[in-house]
C-alpha cells in the first residue's frame, strides 16, 4: 500500500530563535543556536534561577503565597 498522500510532511525543523541570544537555532543544538547557549540555559535551570513560564499542563495547585495579593 502506497496510497497515502504525503500531505503532512513537515520540513526539517522550522528555524527557531535561540532563547538565550535570539540568533537562529541550529539543528544540532535546537532550540538553541549553539552548544554554549544550550549550556547556559541548562545551568540556569540547575541553579534554580530560571523562572518557569506558565506551565501548560500542571495544575495550579501551587497556591502557596497567593493569599496576599
Ligand atoms: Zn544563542
Amino acid at each position: 500500500m502506497n496510497a497515502k498522500p504525503k500531505a503532512s510532511v513537515e520540513p526539517l525543523r522550522k528555524p527557531h530563535k535561540c532563547p538565550e541570544c535570539g540568533k537562529t537555532s541550529t539543528r544540532e543544538n535546537y532550540p538553541f543556536c549553539s552548544e554554549r547557549c544550550r549550556q547556559l540555559d541548562l545551568s540556569r535551570w540547575l541553579t534554580g534561577s530560571y523562572s518557569i513560564p506558565v506551565a501548560e499542563d500542571e495544575s495550579k495547585a501551587d497556591d502557596e503565597g497567593w493569599y496576599e495579593d
